[in-house]
């Protein structure tokens, strides 16, 4: 499957050519923050064309979204679901993986619509965590061993950074041992995903890179969780558009429709389950009807 001979070679130029931009950007970013943003762009463009390097590796149309009508090429998220069937890639990314390239991509639509503001550590931590993840995949899956792409001066400069990124991280947990915060409250960071970020007291903060986010309880499970986890099930339900007011026809039995992502799977088996059993009820009523 990683076989070079089959890779389309302008996706994999395409991948290390953005991986090099990255790092020259991060080496100017230790002087001037605002790189940074250039940085994670070139970075999150690498990832992206390395995981459609390894899908047009096992066959050219599997980069489009639609192999049928092959016009627009496929979201890094359903690259993601291609390359782990089965049928298709058999690939395994960690849920780690999975959490490190989804915010990844968020960071990018960040930097790119709206004027992002970020400290330098928060972008270092992120940068590295992605960086992790491209240079893995290239190895593993591309033949690639990204130190041979990079001029070594460069990644020797960029290998220094991380070391200051180990340091802060060793400073975190030492911070979070002298104030003795309990296991349970440290979590792993969505941003750099250090075990670092801490929801005691309602801090809710990354002690590494200051990645701050909210954290609620579920309605459903009482399970706390981080805000941008949540997702809605509102378009599941029963509504109609009327005169710019949304009306809802039936909630089945719903009142807060935001839910952790365990909670979302089996409260949409629920409503379907429920709205099977409702056509159901209306066929017998309507056959009762009929036959009296
Ligand atoms: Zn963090
Ligand atoms: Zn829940």
């Amino acid at each position: 499957m990683s076989n070079t001979d089959s890779i389309d070679l302008s996706l994999l130029e395409n991948s290390h050519a953005f991986l090099n931009e990255a790092v020259a950007k991060v080496l100017v970013a230790t002087s001037d923050i605002r790189h940074w943003q250039f940085a994670i762009l070139n970075l999150v463009q690498s990832l992206e064309l390395s995981l459609k390097a390894a899908l047009s590796a096992i066959h050219p149309i599997l980069v489009y979204e639609d192999i049928d009508n092959p016009k627009n090429s496929l979201s890094s998220i359903r690259a993601i679901q291609r390359l782990e069937n089965p049928k298709i890639g058999g690939f395994t990314f960690s849920d780690r993986d999975k959490t490190r390239i989804r915010s990844a991509i968020k960071v990018r639509n960040e930097v790119t619509h709206s004027g992002f503001n970020f400290t330098g550590q928060h972008a270092a931590a992120n940068f590295f965590e992605i960086f992790a993840f491209v240079s893995d995949f290239q190895r593993r899956r591309l033949n690639t061993d990204v130190a041979d792409l990079i001029p070594s001066e460069n990644f020797q400069q960029l290998l220094q950074i991380r070391r200051l990124l180990d340091e802060l991280v060793l400073r975190a947990k030492n911070r979070i041992a002298e104030e003795e915060v309990d296991g349970k409250f440290v979590w792993a960071c969505p941003n750099c995903g250090e075990d670092t970020f801490v929801i005691e007291d309602g801090a809710d903060i990354c002690y590494v890179c200051s990645h701050a986010e909210a954290v609620v309880e579920c309605a459903h499970c009482e399970q706390l969780n981080f805000e941008s986890a949540m997702e809605s099930f509102f378009e599941s339900l029963d509504t109609d558009y009327d005169e710019g007011r949304t009306v809802m026809h039936n909630s089945y039995g719903y009142s807060n429709f935001e839910a952790c992502p365990d909670c979302v799977s089996k409260i949409m088996r629920d409503i379907q389950e429920q709205r099977v059993q409702e056509e159901f009820h209306r066929l017998e009523e309507e056959y009762h009807h009929r036959n009296a």
